[in-house]
């Protein structure tokens, strides 16, 4: 009778996944850095792939990640005669990165979406759409602890958002980043986290449709745990084509951090520009990531995002044989 009680008692034993996720760690992440590296993105211009721009852009990005201890990769890849660059950032000689941070880093080359025909044919700044995810990026690989660096990958995406213009496909960049990854390095990714238009002043993220649910679960967890749930809605938003599909598709957990339902009234318009967005929301963004990481990590650099799942699937596969093998026991004697 004790037995039954017991398994029923261990049943219904509260077994959420990500409570018990450590939180312990203090974030650094600094707001005002991050909103800084937007502005000076926005500095250079418009950033369409190929543009000189964009090459100043990667420059700057280059300097900053070196000069924090980040052994910065460029990968080339031409794309309908268009040279085009993602920039990937490791820490040390490790390529066996298990967690992914990225965010794409060019432009829309035409503010398609603007209400004035007049600047249809305009390049746009993207300072929300472009810089603000790259400037969490950039403030992350300082604020990051050493220690966990080496389970880290931080890459800039070039190529997102020219889609249907002059024949271009969407996330090119984030696809061909996808297609080099060998099988092993497939497998060794447990969490590809992307970041896009996450520096509004008024940044609301609804859950994407298509990111994976338990990532989505763990960092909604730890946004609402540090205050941030007015940021992180807790509510099912749309489907968005982004640099997390690539992934998704060859089965790479992903999760895409996009405010997206609404769209900012900006959006692929000439007003995306620094003034729309606040060092407030970047932070928010930039403290979840931190705490994120960190907690996510194991001590041997694997990422474990829901070890108390696996420990209490565990212990009710293992508990019926348990008993079993004490009731005969028991009979025995
Ligand atoms: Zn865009």
């Amino acid at each position: 009778m004790r037995l039954t009680w017991l398994v029923l008692l261990l049943l219904f034993i509260p077994h959420g996944s990500v409570e018990a996720l450590q939180t312990s760690h203090v974030p650094v992440f600094d707001g005002t850095n991050a909103m800084l590296h937007l502005n000076q993105q926005c500095q250079f211009g418009p950033r369409p792939p190929g543009s000189d721009n964009l090459t100043l852009c990667r420059e700057y990005f280059t300097g900053i990640l070196e000069s924090f201890g980040w052994t910065v990769i460029e990968q080339n890849f031409t794309y309908l005669g268009v040279e085009c660059v993602n920039l990937i950032a490791r820490y040390g000689a490790a390529d066996n990165a298990t967690i992914v941070l990225a965010a794409h880093y060019d432009t829309r080359p035409l503010a398609d979406q603007d209400p004035d025909p007049a600047n249809r044919t305009r390049p746009l700044l993207g300072a929300n759409d472009g810089a603000s995810g790259s400037a969490v990026l950039l403030e992350l690989s300082r604020v990051l602890p050493v220690s966990v660096r080496s389970a880290v990958e931080i890459v800039f995406f070039d190529a997102e958002d020219s889609g249907g213009i002059s024949g271009w496909d969407w996330i090119v960049g984030s696809t061909y980043y996808v297609s080099q990854l060998n099988t092993t390095r497939r497998e060794a990714i447990a969490a590809m986290i992307l970041f896009d238009m996450v520096g509004d002043k008024d940044a609301r993220f609804l859950r994407e449709r298509g990111s994976t649910r338990s990532l989505q679960d763990t960092v909604w967890f730890l946004a609402a745990d540090m205050g941030h749930d007015d940021i992180f809605i807790d509510t099912l938003g749309g489907s968005i084509l982004d640099d997390h599909r690539p992934f998704l598709d060859v089965d790479i957990p992903a999760l895409d951090i996009i405010q997206h339902n609404p769209l900012p009234s900006y959006w692929h318009t000439v007003e995306d520009t620094p003034d729309k967005c606040s060092s407030i929301s970047l932070q928010a963004v930039g403290e979840v990531a931190e705490t994120f990481v960190v907690s996510g990590l194991a001590n041997d650099g694997t990422f474990v995002p829901n070890p108390p799942d696996f420990l209490y699937i565990a212990l009710l596969v293992a508990l019926p044989i348990i008993v079993v093998a004490v009731l005969i026991l028991t009979k025995r004697r």
